[in-house]
This record gives structure tokens, C-alpha cells and sequence, in this order.
């Protein structure tokens, strides 16, 4: 590394789902404003060798990037704060490091050594550390380690780092500590011994924190802050209180400014550099917390009492929220209720409906109902990948009147497979990262709405999905009124279809809501949210 490159290390403590990857982020946003080039990696403790194998329930979304990687949602955190660009090198999992390490092994690299945690593990982690800071050419690069203080499987990563921070230098390495401040209302009071040994238990192996970030639902008096300060070894103002926010994630970095984290952090590496500039984004929360119009958006789905399985998708539906000045209330469908119940009970009011990406046939003939009521009563609705693939057999049984037709996932032998495999996926076994996978070109066609909305004919589209539309139905569909508006490049694949006489219904079969940002949003969201508070609908190209 030719340039002094400054680490930041951020650990949690306490308890999991504190906003670690959020206040990394936010924390990249404060320092990009200030003029550094910034990068942002996670490692992620576990053994899977990336999440894409793992439930949504387990692990929340899977969040896609350009080139195809399946990595943690935290990084979708860090593409919408940042202007960072992602690859499958900013995320590490425990699983690539033991790959790779066991790699060299096998092709002897190790010389005959014992091969141990100690140093083999640890070098593999910090030479991901360093290959960041060399490809990225970054000012300041946060790594932020997945799981908990405590966690067994995230010694080795806390270890790494430990060394990696005594090999730069204390002037060129900060360790950020989030914890958790709990208020306990019995005592009416915020306690803070978990922090205490939170930290306590981080020192035990070398890491002592630089700034305490304290995650809290209360705020934090001076006495708390002297307490903590004084048990945890951090001086008084690098205690940061990070309070539940009050309307927004997107509050996040002007909390932390106000606590004046990035001065800390630009003081303690002596970066000499402007404050911060946050109009924009201040901006941005004044249209979130004061909207002009108001919608309620309906989202099918079957992970729907998890927040974090749709991640992406909620963020976007907020975009396009911002980018029309209008509040968008999410109301969670689950697709299996909409079976038992019929859709009326649960769709009737909204004022657009969205059927997210999923997997696995519980809930399809939900969202199925689902489509054909937002079809048939002009709702606006917006289809995303399997979202596409329900719109699809929508039409295929209740227009064309294809009875049995169904995606082969769920009915291999049904009877019009108007879903189906491409000839590439046809003898594929493996499950982990062999899906049609990442960022590929998308034709618009010439008068489509989406034309319309993305002001180009041609767009790069990330996808994640095994199936297909299925070909040899294409002409049915186009006759009876389907618009095949985006197609990949050589016209082979259907990525978007859209329907005549609607006000708006466009169904995509890649994944937009990776590519939307709060002060850049997705054209699909924003157009589908201006549809659903009547902005668009004079505009419909017919
Ligand atoms: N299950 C579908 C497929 O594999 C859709 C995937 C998705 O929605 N991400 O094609």
C-alpha cells in the first residue's frame, strides 16, 4: 500500500440486530461528505461460504451485487449510503476463509507447516483487509465484523483484526464498539454493565475501542456517559449515544454527526478535512417526515413477519416514497392469508400492490389471487422477479385460459409450463451461487412504460432466479394483450412485461430494489408510487 489507508474496525456487543452495518454505513456517508474516498467490507462469521444457501428467515434478504455475488444485507446498507461499489471481495464469510485456507493446503502452499487458526486463518482474513485497501485505492476503509463479542466463531476475525491494527499503527487503525444501552423499566433507569462487559470481554483479546457507539431507546445523561467512559477505557466524548430513530434509518448520519463521530474519527487519524455538507440529505428526511401525498402499499409475500427478508424491497417502496414527496405506509400481505381468506379482505383500500422475489410454493396461489385482483381492478402494481413469474400464470389461466398452467418449480409435469428452465440450468445440482445471477443488459421496447420511466432502451438489471418465461407461449401472450417490454439484449430472455390498458402494472424478472438509493430512486419504484398517488396516470404512452 503505497498511501497511509485508514482502518476501521466495527465489532458489536450485547445482542445481534443492534444496526451495526447501519452505523458503519452511516458512518461512510459522513466521511464520503467530507470528501473521502471511502470503502466498506463485511465479514460475516458463519460457514456458509455465502448466505445464498440460507432461509430468509435465518438470515434476512440476500442482497445481490453487479457481479453476482449473493452477500449479507448489510451491503445493502453500505450501496445505499455510499457511492462505494461493491464486489464479492466486501464480503468475507468464516466458510470462503476455511475454502481458501484448505485450498492451500491441498496444493501443499503451506510447506508442510501445521496448518492453524493462528496464523493460516488470520493472514488469509487480513490479506482481505489489505486487497480491499489496494483494489478500492480508498481514503478510509470500515470493515465491519458480523455476530457479537463473545461468539466463538468470531475470535479468528477479532484476532485478525487485533494484529491488523498493531501491524498499521494506532494512528492509522480505530476500533468503533456498538453496543447496546437497555432501558429497563422496572428500574426506570439505562443500565450500562453489558456494555461494560461487552467491552471487557473485547480488551480480553487485544481490541480495545476507540468509540463506544450506544444503541439506546432513551437518551444518555453526562453521568451514564462519564460511567461508561470511565469502565470501558474511552475518553468521555467518543461516547456516541446512536437513539432509536424517530421516522427514519436514513436519520442515522445526522444523529451521529450531531454526536460529532466524524470529527472524532478524522481527529484521531489527523485527516484534515471539511465538515460535512448534508443538505441533501437533510433534505431527504424533511420529504420523509412531511410528505404532500399519502399511500398505502400492499406486499405479498410469505416471509412477511420478518423485516429484514424484504429489506431491499421496503427501502425502495420508501424511495419512491421521497422521490414523490408522498409517505408510503407498508402494509405486510401474507400470501397464505389472501388464500384462506380470498383477496378482498386483505387487498381492498391499498393503493398499489407489489409481489416481491421468493422461492418455494407456499403462498403462490396467494399471490396469484393477488395479481389478478390488482389486473382486474386497475390497482397499480409493481411484479419483481417471481412477482413477474405470478403475473405470468396469472395471465396464462385467467386470460389466455391455459388451465394448469403453472411455473415448473412448483409443478414440474404441469400442463402449460409457461414458467419454465433454461436449457443452462437444466442439469445444474449444485444449489449454492448456480442461479442466473448479477448485473445483465435489458432491452426496452421502444413505447413501453418502462422506457418511459428509465429514459433509455437500454438498462443493467441484477438478477438471482433459476426460471424463466417460457417462449413457446410468447405469441399467445403478446395477442391477448401482454406487452413484452424489456427483453436481455439478444432478445431471448422476457426480463419485463407490462399490460395494456392498466394504469400501471409492470412486472420485471430481475431485481430493481438493489439499485435504488433514498436520493436516487429506482425509476420502477418511483414510477410505480407516482401511479399509485395518481401522478403518473395522465403520462400512460397508449
Ligand atoms: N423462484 C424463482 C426462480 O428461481 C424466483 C426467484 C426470485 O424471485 N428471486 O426463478
Amino acid at each position: 500500500m503505497d498511501k497511509e489507508v485508514k482502518f476501521i474496525f466495527v465489532t458489536g456487543g450485547v445482542i445481534s440486530s443492534l444496526g451495526k452495518g447501519l452505523t458503519a454505513a452511516a458512518l461512510g456517508t459522513l466521511l464520503e461528505n467530507r470528501g473521502l474516498n471511502i470503502a466498506l467490507q463485511k465479514f460475516d462469521p458463519y460457514l456458509n461460504v455465502d448466505p445464498g444457501t440460507m432461509s430468509p428467515f435465518q438470515h434476512g434478504e440476500v442482497y445481490v451485487l453487479n457481479d453476482g455475488a449473493e452477500t449479507d444485507l448489510d451491503l445493502g446498507h453500505y450501496e445505499r449510503f455510499t457511492k462505494t461499489k461493491l464486489t464479492r471481495f466486501n464480503n468475507l464469510t468464516s466458510g470462503q476463509v476455511y475454502q481458501a485456507v484448505l485450498d492451500k493446503e491441498r496444493r501443499g502452499d503451506y510447506l508442510g507447516k501445521t496448518v492453524q487458526v493462528i496464523p493460516h486463518v488470520t493472514d488469509e482474513i487480513k490479506d482481505r483487509i489489505r486487497a480491499l485497501a489496494e483494489e478500492s485505492q480508498a481514503d478510509v476503509i470500515i470493515t465491519e465484523i458480523g455476530g457479537t463479542t463473545g461468539d466463538i466463531e468470531g475470535l479468528p476475525f477479532l484476532e485478525a483484526i487485533r494484529e491488523f491494527a498493531l501491524e498499521v499503527g494506532p494512528r492509522n487503525a480505530a476500533f468503533v464498539h456498538v453496543t447496546y444501552v437497555p432501558y429497563i423499566n422496572a428500574a426506570g433507569e439505562l443500565k450500562t454493565k453489558p456494555t461494560q462487559q461487552s467491552v471487557a470481554k473485547l480488551r480480553e483479546i487485544g481490541v480495545a475501542p476507540n468509540i463506544l457507539v450506544c444503541r439506546c431507546e432513551k437518551p444518555i445523561n453526562k453521568e451514564l456517559r462519564q460511567k461508561m467512559s470511565l469502565f470501558c477505557n474511552v475518553p468521555f466524548e467518543a461516547v456516541i449515544e446512536e437513539k432509536d430513530v424517530d421516522h427514519s434509518i436514513y436519520e442515522a448520519p445526522l444523529m451521529l454527526q450531531r454526536e460529532r463521530m466524524d470529527d472524532l474519527v478524522c481527529e484521531h487519524f489527523n485527516l484534515q478535512v471539511p465538515q460535512a455538507n448534508m443538505g441533501h440529505w437533510q433534505e431527504v428526511i424533511r420529504k420523509l417526515i412531511a410528505p404532500q401525498h399519502q399511500v398505502r402499499i400492499g406486499v405479498v409475500g410469505k416471509y412477511i413477519g420478518l423485516n429484514d427478508a424484504y429489506k431491499s424491497v421496503y427501502e425502495s417502496v420508501i424511495h419512491g416514497g421521497i422521490a414523490n414527496d408522498c409517505g408510503v405506509e407498508i402494509d405486510k400481505v401474507d400470501a397464505e392469508d389472501i388464500e384462506r381468506d380470498g383477496p378482498e379482505k386483505h387487498l381492498n383500500g391499498l393503493s398499489g400492490i407489489l409481489v416481491p422475489g421468493g422461492f418455494g410454493e407456499r403462498g403462490i396461489e396467494g399471490k396469484i389471487d393477488a395479481v389478478r385482483f390488482a389486473r382486474e381492478r386497475a390497482v397499480p402494481y409493481l411484479g419483481l422477479c417471481l412477482g413477474m413469474q405470478v403475473v405470468t400464470i396469472e395471465f396464462a389461466r385467467n386470460v389466455l385460459g391455459l388451465e394448469g398452467a403453472h411455473s415448473i418449480e412448483f409443478e414440474p409435469e404441469c400442463k402449460h409450463p409457461v414458467i419454465a428452465l433454461m436449457d443452462e440450468q437444466c442439469d445444474v445440482t449444485l444449489k449454492g451461487g448456480t442461479m442466473r445471477l448479477g448485473a445483465q443488459a435489458c432491452q426496452l421496447a421502444v413505447e413501453s412504460m418502462a422506457a418511459k420511466l428509465y429514459g433509455a432502451f437500454t438498462v443493467s438489471e441484477r438478477h438471482r432466479h433459476r426460471f424463466e418465461f417460457n417462449n413457446n407461449y410468447r405469441d399467445q401472450f403478446q395477442a391477448a394483450g401482454l406487452i413484452i417490454a424489456g427483453t436481455t439484449t439478444d432478445s431471448k430472455l422476457v426480463e419485463i412485461v407490462e399490460l395494456k390498458d392498466h394504469p400501471f402494472f409492470i412486472a420485471c424478472q430481475f431485481h430493481p430494489e438493489f439499485q435504488s438509493k433514498p436520493n436516487e430512486c429506482h425509476p420502477l419504484f418511483r414510477g410505480f408510487i407516482g401511479a399509485c398517488c395518481h401522478k403518473f396516470l395522465h403520462k400512460r404512452p397508449l
